[in-house]
């Protein structure tokens, strides 16, 4: 059997606090503390024992609510109190609580070990805060790594990435998917008579008329490259992607910007389009060429006109 006063000795040495409780008087009041919870508390001992074990903690503490709900059951619990020290200072109190037993069953006290936790609690609030500032951060980021800086539609990258997914899905279900290629016309001339930055103004104003019209969730429209729009719409069978593209060449001449190429013209654009139902081994890229294929034959046959593509793959 080990020495009393060896233990004795341990408890009062201990670095982390003691304490022991009268389990008996329901406001549980502390009849022993060791030096390490003088310390820890800024309570010498007399001002400790006999008072309830609540001392420290402040009335709103949810915690200790919880921890007495357990302990009143009869079993041990561990929490954490956020807890005052006698000079009004708050800590956080990591607290192991272990019921004592007479032979007979009866709960006589709880001996309570606590440990000052404060730096980890703060460094681990910091560190949530932190994690959570960098989730929104990168969320931020992944949107911005999507559009395209002028436009604020998706850029090329996106594009490629969410055609690549939508291919797949359409080749699995044997869906068809219609790529449109859209290329304004003689956009060089528009810049050279009235400036670059009504070039942009006008880059801009032909993207959120595309994104007016093409508008469902599954539709991914984006700047293909400097006047160059690309649009993707699941399910789209060809005659309707016929009559789209014809429309898209409509409603951006109803911008009426104006045409530099004749004086009371309005600016117009090309279309190519191709309507495809994804198989096994065909690439995405493969439809994209022939889209603009088709909007090469747009271009030469005259501009301000839609062609879809003759082969369907
Ligand atoms: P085409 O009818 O054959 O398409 O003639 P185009 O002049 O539109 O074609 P081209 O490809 O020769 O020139 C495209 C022009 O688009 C060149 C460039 O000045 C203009 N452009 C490209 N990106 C931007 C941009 O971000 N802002 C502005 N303002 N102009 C741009
Ligand atoms: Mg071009
Ligand atoms: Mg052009």
């Amino acid at each position: 059997m080990i020495n009393l006063e060896l233990l004795k000795q341990a408890v009062m040495d201990s670095r982390d606090g003691i304490t022991i409780t009268d389990a008996r008087r329901s406001d549980l009041p502390i009849i022993f503390a060791n030096p390490a919870f003088e310390r820890m508390t800024g309570y010498p001992l007399d001002r400790l024992v006999g008072h309830p074990c609540g001392i420290m903690r402040p009335a709103e503490d949810a915690a200790a609510d919880a921890a007495r709900t357990v302990l009143d059951d009869g079993d041990g619990c561990e929490a954490t109190f956020h807890s005052r020290r006698r000079d009004g200072s708050r800590f956080w109190n990591e607290v192991s609580i272990s019921p004592i037993y007479e032979a007979d069953g009866t709960l006589t006290h709880y001996i309570g070990i606590h440990k000052d936790v404060t730096q980890r609690v703060l460094l681990e609030r910091e560190l949530r805060s932190k994690t959570r500032d960098l989730a929104t951060a990168n969320a931020e980021l992944e949107k911005l790594v999507a559009l395209d800086a002028l436009t604020g539609i998706y850029n090329r990258r996106h594009f490629d990435e969410r055609l690549a997914v939508l291919w797949e899905f359409a080749a699995r279900n044997a869906d068809p998917i219609a790529l449109f290629f859209i290329d304004i016309d003689h956009f060089k001339h528009y810049n050279d008579a009235f400036g670059h930055p009504a070039g942009d103004r006008a880059l801009v104003q032909v993207a959120q008329r595309l994104a007016e019209i093409f508008q469902r969730g599954s539709d991914v429209l984006a700047r293909y490259g400097g006047e160059e729009f690309v649009v993707l719409a699941s399910g789209m069978a060809r005659e309707p992607a016929a009559r789209f593209a014809q429309r898209l060449c409509e409603r951006i001449e109803a911008l009426e910007l104006p045409n530099p190429e004749a004086p009371g013209a309005r600016l117009t654009i090309s279309v190519g389009h191709i309507v495809v139902t994804p198989k096994a081994g065909m690439r995405p890229a493969e439809a994209l060429e022939r889209a603009d294929r088709a909007l090469f034959e747009a271009k030469t046959s005259g501009r301000g006109r839609a062609v879809g593509a003759v082969e369907v793959a």
